[in-house]
């Protein structure tokens, strides 16, 4: 846990570079499992944000010239994408580590899980489960923000677990001690519920935006969207359970739609919403777990709908959707058309208007603003 690493937050380009790339939770773990369990060669890695463990993990566990075999899950494109750059920025290489989704199943041969806790209590409670359906008796180590775990948290962990037992807080962090038993528990997810004013039924996995109800932004966003029999090639943006690109295809007969998102669980959920409830436009729907819409064509979109984000990895910043914008301008063919919903107080209006020239309002409320911008160069 000594190793000097050099590691990076994604993105690269994020203005605020003071941000680190791990916690002290990150610390804590990584000293109690050194102390702990000497040698260890086959190891879990869950919610690994920036790859701050799994490049401090591949030395620890290093022996002769051999390194462990890391299984990575996470459900964050952005995440895998920092956790392969420090591996590489570190002269570590990436063959010992197997990256997993979110939604994949786990191996078995593990001898020790090591587990971030994330914000979403939903999303521990469904990869607890997932860790209930493997052998008994590995132990299993989480480590979080000492506020963030709470009786509910420890609950989760006997309900999928063995009963937990929890160390001192050192620097705000503290550390879970449980371990599997083999009894498979199944979590409640996805979660299903009918969407407001149609026939559809919206399927949520556990680690989807808003996933319990309609986000209120992506309510007043659907009063906007385009109809129409156009053949657009139209792309979702941060699709989330897909209600956007969804509700376009239904007003847009010969539409195709490109579901993009950094979740996992996103974009297989999107991808679930439109196979139940539009199984005919399937064909003409593309999902994409990708970073914003890297590596996408220039000049081969018509249209691009957004409802952006404004955190990441529980930092409040505006810079994912500053991303979407340029890329989506990049994207855009000429004359292409980018439509967004944002908060009234985050000044989009602005920003938009000096990157594309032009920025019309399309509706406000007192919380929301529409805005439409046109590719002109
Ligand atoms: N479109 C959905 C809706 O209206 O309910 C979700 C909108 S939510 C405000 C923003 C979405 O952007 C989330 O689903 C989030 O996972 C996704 N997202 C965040 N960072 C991203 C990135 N770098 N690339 C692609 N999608 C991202």
């Amino acid at each position: 846990a000594n190793h000097p690493f050099t590691l990076h937050r994604f993105p690269l380009e994020q203005k605020n570079r003071s941000l680190q790339a791990w916690d002290s939770a990150d610390e804590y773990l990584l000293d109690y499992i050194s102390e702990e369990y000497q040698s260890v060669r086959n190891i879990l890695v869950l919610n690994d944000s920036f790859g701050a463990l799994s490049c401090a993990i591949s030395t620890l566990y290093q022996q002769d010239e051999q390194l462990p075999c890391i299984h990575f899950v996470n459900d964050s494109f952005v995440s895998t994408a920092a956790c392969r750059h420090n591996l590489k920025e570190n002269q570590l290489p990436l063959t010992h580590i197997s990256f997993l989704d979110s939604l994949e199943t786990l191996p078995h041969a593990v001898d020790l899980i090591v587990l971030k806790i994330p914000k979403n209590a939903g999303y521990l409670q469904h990869q607890l489960a997932q860790l209930s359906h493997l052998p008994a008796d590995i132990p299993v180590i989480a480590a979080g923000k000492a506020k963030e775990i709470h009786t509910s948290t420890l609950k989760s962990f006997n309900h999928f677990l063995s009963e937990p037992k929890t160390s001192l807080a050192v620097k705000k962090s503290r550390l879970i001690f449980s371990s599997t038993t083999n009894k498979p528990v199944n979590s409640k997810f996805p979660v299903s519920w009918p969407l407001e004013s149609t026939e559809m039924t919206l399927i949520n996995h556990a680690n989807v935006f808003s996933r319990d109800s309609l986000d209120i932004g992506a309510r007043f966003f659907i009063n906007y969207l385009p109809a129409g029999k156009k053949p657009l090639n139209i792309i979702d943006l941060g699709c989330g359970n897909g209600v956007i690109g969804l509700q376009t295809l239904k007003r847009m007969p010969n539409a195709k739609v490109t579901f993009v998102d950094e979740s996992a669980m996103a974009v297989a959920s999107a991808q679930q919403n439109v196979q139940h409830n539009l199984p005919e436009r399937l064909s003409h729907c593309q999902f994409t777990h990708n970073d914003c819409l890297t590596d996408f064509a220039p000049n081969s979109t018509d249209l691009v709908l957004c409802n952006p984000p404004f955190h990441q990895a529980q930092a409040i910043t505006d810079h994912i959707a500053w991303q979407m914008f340029l890329q989506a301008k990049y994207t855009l063919r000429n004359g292409g058309e980018l439509r967004i919903i944002g908060n009234r107080h985050l000044d989009y209006q602005d920003k938009l208007q000096r990157l594309f020239g032009n920025c019309k309002v399309l509706g406000n409320n007192k919380k929301f603003t529409v805005l439409s911008v046109i590719k002109r160069s």
